[in-house]
C-alpha cells in the first residue's frame, strides 16, 4: 500500500484518477490499521480473564488448601468467567449491530416510562453507592417509535457508567425533551468527569480514559461503543460533554420517524 501512483507528468484525467486512487488507498490503509488494532485489543481483553482463571486453578491444584480457600478460588474464577461472557456478549452485539441486515423492532414507546424502568432497575445500586438517581421529564408525555429493548440497553449502559463514576453524595439524572423532529434522551452525573483530550475517543471500542482508574469498575470498554451503535441504528447519534471534577452528560439525539409519535396526543395511539 505504501507504493503510490504519482500524478506528476500525467494528463489531467489520469492525474485526477491517480489522486482518487491514492485517497482510496489511504482509507483502505486506515481500515486495515483499525482492524488490526481492534483484533489486538480483543486478544488482550480475552486473554486477561482466561489467564486469571488459569493462574487461580494452577495454584489451587499444587497447594493443598482449606475448604474456604477453595471457595475463594472458585468465586474469583466465576467472576472472571462472568467478565469473559459479558465481553463476548458485547462483541457479538456490536458485530450484529454493524450488519446491514440488522432490523430494529420499532414500536411506539413512552420514553418517560422507559426511563422509569431503567431507573427502577438501578435504584438499588444507586442507593448502595449513596448516589441520588432521579428522572427529569419535561412537561408533556414523549412518545416515539423506538426499539424498546435496544433503547433500554443504551440508557442502562449510560446510567451504569454514571453510577460507576459518581462518588457518594452525587447525583445522576435521566431526562428527555423533544425539539422539532428530534427526541433527546440524556443521562447526566456529578461524577469524576473526563479530560477534554479523551472525549473524542470515548465512543471507540475498548477505549478507557485511564485504565488504572477504570480497573476494578468491571466494564468491558465497549459500553459507549454499544450506546453509539444503538443511536446510529435509530438514525441518530450519541454526544458527550464533560468537565473533570464536575460531571458528565451523554445525550442521545434520535429522529422521530412517525409523524404522530411526538407529544401528549399520542395517548390515543398507545391506548
Ligand atoms: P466500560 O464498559 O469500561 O465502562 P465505556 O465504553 O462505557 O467502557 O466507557 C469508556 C470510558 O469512558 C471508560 O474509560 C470510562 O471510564 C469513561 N466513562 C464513561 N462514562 C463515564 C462517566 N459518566 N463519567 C466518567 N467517565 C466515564
Amino acid at each position: 500500500l505504501r507504493e503510490r501512483i504519482l500524478p506528476e507528468g500525467y494528463p489531467f484525467e489520469l492525474a485526477s484518477l491517480a489522486g482518487t486512487f491514492n485517497q482510496m488507498l489511504d482509507r483502505l490503509e486506515e481500515s486495515f490499521k483499525r482492524i488490526s488494532r481492534f483484533s489486538a485489543d480483543i486478544a488482550h481483553d480475552l486473554r486477561t480473564p482466561v489467564n486469571n482463571i488459569r493462574g487461580e486453578a494452577e495454584v489451587a491444584l499444587v497447594r493443598a488448601r482449606s475448604a474456604d480457600e477453595y471457595r475463594d478460588v472458585i468465586e474469583s474464577c466465576l467472576e472472571e468467567a462472568v467478565r469473559l461472557s459479558d465481553l463476548i456478549g458485547d462483541l457479538l452485539f456490536l458485530g450484529r449491530a454493524e450488519s446491514p441486515l440488522t432490523d430494529l423492532r420499532r414500536e411506539l414507546v413512552d420514553v418517560g416510562e422507559l426511563l422509569g424502568r431503567v431507573l427502577e432497575y438501578y435504584e438499588a445500586s444507586a442507593a448502595d453507592g449513596e448516589v441520588s438517581l432521579t428522572k427529569a421529564v419535561a412537561g408533556e408525555r414523549v412518545v416515539a417509535e423506538l426499539d424498546r429493548a435496544l433503547m433500554q440497553r443504551a440508557v442502562g449502559n449510560l446510567v451504569s457508567n454514571a453510577l460507576a463514576h459518581t462518588p457518594p453524595g452525587g447525583a445522576v439524572v435521566l431526562g428527555t425533551s423533544v425539539e422539532a423532529s428530534m427526541i433527546h434522551i440524556f443521562v447526566s452525573d456529578t461524577g469524576a468527569g473526563i479530560p477534554a483530550e479523551a472525549l473524542p475517543r470515548v465512543f471507540d471500542r475498548f477505549f478507557r480514559v485511564d485504565s488504572s482508574r477504570s480497573q476494578g469498575l468491571g466494564g468491558t470498554g465497549l459500553g459507549l461503543a454499544i450506546v453509539q451503535s444503538i443511536a446510529v441504528l435509530h438514525g441518530g447519534k450519541a454526544e458527550i460533554s464533560s468537565l473533570p471534577g464536575q460531571g458528565t452528560r451523554v445525550t442521545l439525539h434520535i429522529p422521530i420517524d412517525c409523524a404522530a409519535a411526538t407529544k401528549c396526543d399520542a395517548d390515543m395511539q398507545l391506548a
